[in-house]
């Protein structure tokens, strides 16, 4: 008993001593230590803790090391009306030296369609990206970027780096790729680059460098990879210096090239160069083409190269997209023959990038279901793509106002799509019921 009234004068004297220093933490750690330790005037400390501006740590390798991301954080905002980036202003173009155009790097590796406005936003992107990411996030919508929207900016690209870092080992020429000082991250451009082939059969993809170096000096980026030098110095397939490409559109882009490649009506098979013409795509194209033998292909007037096949038909809606039925605005050929590889490289990047857009054209048309189809049985072994990516206006998407009329209207061009920077595959999940005993 004596000992309970020892424990408890203890605990009374230790509160006590605790509330006349003003302590209000934890009793046994704080309270004790303050016994110890010479106070401040609370006065004192309660003016030091104010003059103490929060420090924010930037936490991607994308952002490190930047001065203008500094002077951002210490209060001087960055106006991005303020930089030359524009989508048909005559006298405007790109230029990668401004800050704002890293930010646009940084929002397009977040998935943000940086080329969104192309068609209705009267020319600025860069105002219609921004504005949109500080919607998501809870920012002030404005035309500048501030400390907040950096925080949140760069908090989001370290995220997106740590996924990304595989990349690095996925894309065999990693090392050769180079970037301007605001460009997108190397390990994001190897994405790009290599992630279709994680998610294709194995038969189908491009792993080895030499396998790649081949697709690309023929077909998968002429432009992107410089041979004398070894070196992939744009970023794009299709270099346009009016504006950053989006990520679903230059995917889009990548993957028709592909498809060309691997078409066996277009190219030969030929060990230089693996996987070339692997496909025989004439069953595919006997869907909307006259097919026997090569009486049907006709020299193109306009290269003499014989990719005009004769058509079965003039209907819009048996392509997937505008591009695939190729008009008479992306075509040379003469009335009635098209240039038909457009087909089969624009079904098969549909197949895998757009595959719901695919399905639901192939509800509501046989042709299409007849191609889709096909893709899944003699190119794809089976597997299908849960994917809706954001499309260009050559699809003849007609979800934007100013494109109402364009047919056939199966893929989306919702410019403001966020993609997740996945190509996700169809898995079906089967659900087991279990018999309840009552
Ligand atoms: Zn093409």
């Amino acid at each position: 008993m004596k000992k309970i009234f020892i424990a408890v004068g203890l605990l009374l004297l230790v509160a006590i001593i605790s509330i006349s220093f003003g302590y209000s933490g934890n009793l046994f750690s704080g309270a004790l230590r303050n016994i110890f330790q010479p106070q401040k005037n609370p006065v004192f400390i309660k003016n030091e803790i104010q003059n103490i501006t929060p420090v924010y740590k930037i936490s991607s390798s994308f952002f490190t090391g930047d001065q203008r991301v500094q002077d951002v954080l210490n209060g001087k905002s960055y106006d991005m009306d303020s930089m030359q980036y524009a989508i048909g202003i005559p006298g405007k173009t790109l230029n990668k030296k401004e800050f704002g155009y890293k930010i646009m790097s940084a929002l397009k590796m977040l998935g943000y369609n940086t080329s969104q406005g192309n068609l209705v936003s009267g020319g600025k992107p860069h105002i219609l990206v921004i504005n949109q990411f500080q919607k998501r996030n809870g920012l002030t919508v404005f035309n500048f970027v501030d400390a907040s929207f950096i925080e949140h900016l760069d908090g989001q690209v370290g995220l997106k780096e740590k996924e990304e870092m595989k990349y690095k080992d996925l894309f065999p020429l990693y090392n050769t790729i180079q970037r301007d000082e605001n460009d997108v991250s190397k390990e994001h451009i190897a994405k790009i680059y290599s992630m279709v082939y994680q998610v294709l059969p194995k038969a189908l993809a491009l792993s080895t460098a030499e396998s790649y170096k081949a697709c690309f000096l023929i077909q998968c980026g002429i432009d992107f990879y410089n041979k004398a030098a070894n070196t992939f110095t744009n970023l794009k397939i299709f270099d346009v210096s009016a504006f950053l490409m989006n990520d679903t559109v230059e995917l889009k882009d990548y993957v028709h090239e592909y498809g060309h490649y691997i078409d066996g009506l277009l190219f030969s098979k030929d060990s230089a160069y693996p996987k070339r013409g692997m496909i025989d795509t004439r069953g595919f194209y006997s869907i909307s083409f006259n097919d026997d033998g090569n009486v049907h292909l006709k020299p193109n007037p306009d290269n003499g190269v014989p990719n005009c096949f004769q058509k079965k038909t003039g209907d819009p809606y048996e392509f997937i997209t505008d591009y695939a039925a190729s008009p008479s605005a992306f075509d040379t050929c003469p009335q009635g023959w098209n240039r038909y590889a457009e087909d089969f490289a624009e079904s098969f990047s549909s197949y895998i990038l757009q595959g719901e857009n695919f399905r639901d054209a192939a509800k509501v048309n046989g042709k299409i279901k007849g191609k889709y189809d096909w893709l899944k049985n003699n190119v794809f072994e089976g597997i299908e793509y849960n994917t809706d990516l954001m499309a260009a206006s050559a699809s003849g998407c007609n979800d934007i106002p100013l494109l109402s009329g364009n047919k056939p209207g199966y893929l989306k061009c919702q410019e403001d799509y966020v993609w997740d920077g996945e190509i996700k595959k169809l898995v079906f999940r089967y659900v087991f019921f279990i018999p309840q005993i009552l």
